[in-house]
């Protein structure tokens, strides 16, 4: 059926057929847009992850305030796992 002129009933439309060949161009674009800020965000977290990777130790916290310092990083830093692991995990089909 037709979906420009519902009284219509043939099974082919050129104005239905034009249409929807441009919306699956314009999906595909979006796609492919998308797929392209995912790899940038998972380069993103890899690359945070690689500054907690490649530091140099972090000293025993001595006072409260850099306890507290300490557990953000650690909590960034777990985000940041979390984040590469979810967005590989989407690159793979996994979800
Ligand atoms: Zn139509």
């Amino acid at each position: 059926m037709c979906y420009c002129t519902p009284s219509i009933r043939t099974p082919y439309c050129h104005n239905c057929n034009q249409y929807m060949r441009t919306e699956i161009e314009s999906l595909r674009q979006q796609l492919a847009e998308c797929e392209r800020e995912r790899d940038e965000l998972h380069q993103v977290c890899r690359d945070a992850y690689e500054v907690w990777a490649g530091s140099e130790g972090i000293p025993e916290p001595v006072y409260a305030s850099e306890a507290y310092l300490y557990q953000l990083l650690i909590n960034m830093r777990d985000e940041v796992k979390r984040g590469i692991a979810k967005v590989g995990a989407y690159k793979t089909g996994e979800k």
